[in-house]
């Protein structure tokens, strides 16, 4: 079976089917009880987290080695980098040595393994890797070029350990004071949150523990409440056609409940209306998910609708939420919850 590696540059968050990729080691470090290393190839680097098999010969790294990763999780928080959590969903690592020789790999992480045409090329290419300009800079690029330019280790990996726990402090930071905030937002309030972004909670992802009911809501969008005084208002009335407090007529927006991932114990639902999601490949049927609710519907139409659910979940799947706008619809302190009308948001595939 030949195998379609993916260059360091071109690798994308959450992307499903994890990509394959080849690198080679340019700094490496324990973490606990995971290896770090930094990988580059021609396009650029990533650093790459490798969790050992719990039963099993430990994986051995070596400087200049080359290393080659089948399914490898690519993750981008607080920066883009690979987690091998080897044996896990079929991860699995091939370590050759640095003068990219055709004889046996300096480590190997399950007992078959492959080596194609191609991989000795691949191979090859990047043992004789010269490091030039001109490859994208990211963070683990400009750390690679400050430790290819260094020769001093100890130093190296002082400076990495703090740039890489500066890092994910300041993330955490960012992120605890502007959750935080949030809950301290009065309700009907405006939230602007750009710079921040928000990962889904992987369980959204299983429809069986969505029903329709917790995955789709009803908003309430009347002109004086919502518009004016900013109020927002559920319903799961789906024949609604005035504002249960002012009598207005209204109209109502079909939206999906997004959880998203934030501090421990603290949780955040974002209301996403459906519209927010312009896409040729979905095809939206929002008065089916109206007729749902107000319980005329029949079992086509609801199997429609469970389709279009199941849609919207994997088109969501590995997207980041970023520039969020909204309306704070209810809060709890002590229960740490707080529900978000989204008005507007970006969503971000990287
Ligand atoms: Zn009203």
């Amino acid at each position: 079976m030949a195998y379609e590696y993916t260059k360091i540059a071109d690798l994308a968050a959450y992307r499903k089917p994890a990509p394959h990729l080849y690198g080679k080691i340019v700094f490496l470090a324990k973490y606990g009880e995971q290896d770090l290393l930094l990988l580059r190839d021609e396009t650029g680097s990533i650093f790459v987290f490798v969790t050992p098999i719990e039963s099993g010969e430990p994986l051995r790294f070596e400087m200049n080695q080359i290393v080659r990763i089948h399914r490898a999780m690519v993750k981008r928080l607080p920066l883009k980098n690979v987690d091998a959590q080897v044996g896990k969903m079929g991860c699995s690592i091939v370590v050759w040595p640095p003068n990219g020789c055709q004889g046996k790999p300096s480590s190997v992480s399950s007992k078959t393994w492959t080596r194609s045409e191609g991989d000795q090329d691949r191979i090859n290419e990047l043992s004789a890797l010269k490091w030039g300009s001109g490859t994208k800079m990211t963070t683990a690029d400009e750390m690679a070029d400050y430790m290819i330019e260094k020769k001093d280790t100890k130093k190296i990996r002082d400076t990495v350990d703090k740039i890489w726990a500066e890092t994910h402090a300041r993330f955490q930071m960012q992120l605890a004071k502007k959750t935080r905030g949030l809950f301290w937002t009065p309700q009907g309030a405006e939230v602007k949150a750009p710079q921040l972004e928000y990962e889904i909670v992987k369980s959204f992802f299983h429809p069986t523990q969505m029903t329709f009911k917790s995955f789709f809501q009803l908003v309430i969008v009347c002109p004086k409440c919502s518009e004016k005084k900013k109020v927002i208002k559920y319903t799961e009335n789906g024949k609604a056609k005035w504002c249960p407090t002012c009598k207005e007529s209204i109209q109502l927006v079909v939206g999906m409940r997004v959880p998203v991932d934030v501090l421990p114990n603290y949780t955040i639902v974002l209301t996403i209306p459906v519209k927010t999601i312009q896409t040729d490949a979905l095809e939206s049927c929002e008065n089916d998910v109206i007729e749902c609710f107000d319980r005329t519907a029949d079992r086509e139409t609801f199997g429609r609708v469970k389709k279009f659910q199941r849609s919207l979940q994997t088109f969501l799947n590995g997207c980041t939420l970023k520039n969020i706008e909204g309306i704070v619809v209810t809060k709890s302190v002590p229960l740490k919850t707080c529900i978000i009308y989204v008005n507007d948001c970006l969503i971000s595939f990287e």
